[in-house]
């Protein structure tokens, strides 16, 4: 689903992403933890071409993305993301949030968007917030909406950068057991993280990034009970 070889990217002098390569299989989820500061919403931010790479290939099904001759809108239909601080449109009620994009961008119509936004809307178990403005939601519920808004795509692929970082330690269980659901309908799912148990549980593998290098990739019971790099080990100990 997705492959990337050897990407590199600064900002300025800031080499950020030093020949990071990684390959994600269709139906796979990959929880990529690290240090803050160590490149992760970078290299997510490259998956999506929110940011562009300065060298590096990026893969996305079987075709390499340029970002000179493919249309970028359209790579983006195909990845969708969820952010730490969930960036739903304030002025929009629930569902007007989940139909947008399908709308404008997607060009469905109104009552067929409606019906979708509906469907998912009973999968993250908000179908009775379909009228209610974003200000009138917990942080867990927004976030709920916001994968609802992001799943409307239909993408191939979900980014989840730090996706239960901004919310009250009551709130994480209900959007990481949604996306535990996802990803056992087959999502493939790439998610920053530092929900140690979830990326256990629900990873099928682990990356590890440090000062933008990929050091270890394993499954969780390697990375967790037995990591073969001493920094994967120091930066384990440092937060479990
Ligand atoms: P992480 O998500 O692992 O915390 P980031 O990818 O956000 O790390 O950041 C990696 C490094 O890149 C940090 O030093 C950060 O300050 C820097 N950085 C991120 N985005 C930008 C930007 N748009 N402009 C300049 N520096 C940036
Ligand atoms: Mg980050």
């Amino acid at each position: 689903m997705i492959k990337v070889e050897y990407l590199n990217k600064s900002f300025g002098n800031l080499h950020v992403l030093k020949n990071v390569s990684i390959e994600v299989k269709e139906s796979e989820v990959v929880c990529l933890i690290g240090a803050s500061g160590s490149g992760k919403s970078t290299l997510l931010r490259c998956l999506n071409f929110l940011e562009m790479k300065n060298d590096g290939r990026i893969m996305i099904g079987n075709e390499e993305i340029d970002p000179s001759t493919h249309n970028l809108n359209e790579v983006r239909q195909r990845v969708g993301m969820v952010f730490q601080h969930f960036n739903l449109f304030p002025h929009m009620t629930v569902v007007e949030n989940v139909i947008e994009a399908p709308i404008q961008v997607k060009k469905v119509a109104k009552k067929e968007a409606i019906l979708e936004a509906r469907e998912l809307l009973k999968k993250v178990g908000l179908e009775d917030k379909e009228n209610v403005y974003p200000s009138k939601l917990s942080g867990g519920q927004k976030q709920r909406v916001a994968i609802a808004r992001a799943l409307a795509m239909k993408p191939d692929i979900m980014l989840f950068d730090e996706p239960t970082s901004a919310l009250d330690p009551e709130l994480v269980g209900e959007v990481l057991t949604t996306m535990k659901k996802l990803a056992e309908e087959g999502m493939t799912m790439v998610v920053v993280t530092h929900e140690m148990c979830f990326a256990r549980e629900v990873g099928d593998w682990v990356v590890y990034m440090n000062d933008g290098k990929i050091v270890e990739v394993g499954r969780p019971d390697e990375i967790f009970t037995n990591p073969k790099e001493q920094r994967t080990r120091d930066f384990l100990n440092s937060v479990l």
